[in-house]
């Protein structure tokens, strides 16, 4: 078996040495256990924070774990009802080639749609996004939704379901290919190049043309500039949804926050954090919804996939500052 362990805690953004690459004999199953070959994992943001000692909502890894993390595989051996050698299963395998688990922990996959759409878009992160969207963002027809890392998995997701509501949907992303993206793979009205600022003022410039009518759903991806350009430009009993601040997982900060916290106050602004765990009961319910959209290609979606376990920590470092365009997937 290989794996990925945590090796160090990182400072800021975590370097190649904060992992390591490990082999040893692969893990036998028991009583109600399943042996899982993984085929793919997933990356993503959390993961930076469960590298912390810091308490978190969720416990922190030890030194020397695996990596936490999705995977998809193929089940090897099983002593659980329902699950056999041969099917294709998903659960929280970690960074590695292979994982027992209680069977319990795991959903079998049926081939409708491709085994690695478990890790994203219909995943937790597709989950965030349809899960939150209606929960916390309270979307109308006719408003206008800013969201940016607008072409990754919660973004593309967000973005098109708000389309399908009937807003103006306005995406923030890394570069010009990225904006492309969102504008002709995920629909978006306008998309803005947030490299292309030097600062939060001339970047509000940009998104005060692209929402004419300002802003009345900002999904917070990432905090930092970002945030700082939006804010102003908020409407009256406008919803921020604060799903992650991504530009800051790193460190950083922001000397914005008295006119920030003023503009919650005077714009009436309903800014609600939320942990998509905490929701974890209206999974079966966005499967049943967004499985047959996904396997129609009403909703898209992008996978970005290195080959190479061993390639996970410096594909899961770029993925951090937006070197990854679409769900970034590790093909064990
Ligand atoms: P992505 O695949 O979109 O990857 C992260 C993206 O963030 C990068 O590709 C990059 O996109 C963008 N980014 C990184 N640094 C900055 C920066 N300084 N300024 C602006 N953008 C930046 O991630 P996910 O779709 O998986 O997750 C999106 C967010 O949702 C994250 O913050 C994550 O932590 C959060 N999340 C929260 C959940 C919850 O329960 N609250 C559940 C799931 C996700 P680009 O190149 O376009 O700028």
């Amino acid at each position: 078996m290989r794996r990925i362990a945590l090796a160090r805690r990182p400072t800021g953004l975590p370097v190649p040495e904060d992992f390591a690459f490990e082999t040893g004999p692969v893990p036998k199953p028991e009583a109600d256990q399943v042996l899982v070959e993984v085929t793919h994992h997933s990356l993503d943001p959390y993961m930076r924070g469960r590298m912390d000692d810091a308490g978190s909502y969720a416990a922190s890894l030890a030194l020397g774990e695996t990596m936490i993390g999705q995977g998809v595989g193929r089940v090897l051996a099983s002593d659980v009802e329902g699950i056999a050698e041969g099917d294709m299963v998903t659960g929280m395998t970690g960074w590695a080639s292979h994982a027992v688990l209680p069977g319990n922990q795991l959903r079998v996959l049926d081939d409708s749609v491709p085994a690695t759409t478990a890790l994203g878009v219909l995943g937790m992160p597709g989950f965030t996004a349809w899960k939150a969207l209606e929960v916390y963002g309270r979307p109308k027809a006719g408003e206008t939704l800013v969201i940016a890392a607008a072409t990754g998995p919660v973004g593309a997701t967000v973005g098109q379901l708000a389309k399908a509501a009937g807003l103006r949907t306005v995406a923030i992303a890394g570069g010009a290919a990225k904006c492309t993206l969102a504008r002709d793979s995920f629909g978006f009205d306008a998309a803005i190049d947030h490299h292309a600022f030097d600062d939060a003022r001339s970047l509000r410039k940009a998104l005060a043309q692209a929402c004419p009518d300002g802003v009345d759903i900002y999904w917070e991806n990432v905090g930092g500039k970002v945030l700082e350009a939006v804010m102003p430009l908020m409407n009256v009993g406008g919803r921020v949804p604060v799903c992650g601040t991504i530009a800051w997982y790193g460190g950083g900060s922001s000397d914005k926050l008295p006119q920030i916290w003023r503009t919650i106050l005077t714009k009436r602004l309903s800014v609600n954090g939320f942990i998509i765990f905490d929701h974890w009961d209206g999974f079966p319910a966005f499967l049943t919804d967004m499985t047959p959209r996904v396997a129609k290609g009403e909703i898209a979606y992008l996978e970005d996939i290195t080959e190479g376990l061993e390639n996970a920590p410096e594909t899961f470092i770029a993925m951090l500052t937006g070197g990854n365009t679409g769900k970034t997937i590790i093909k064990v």
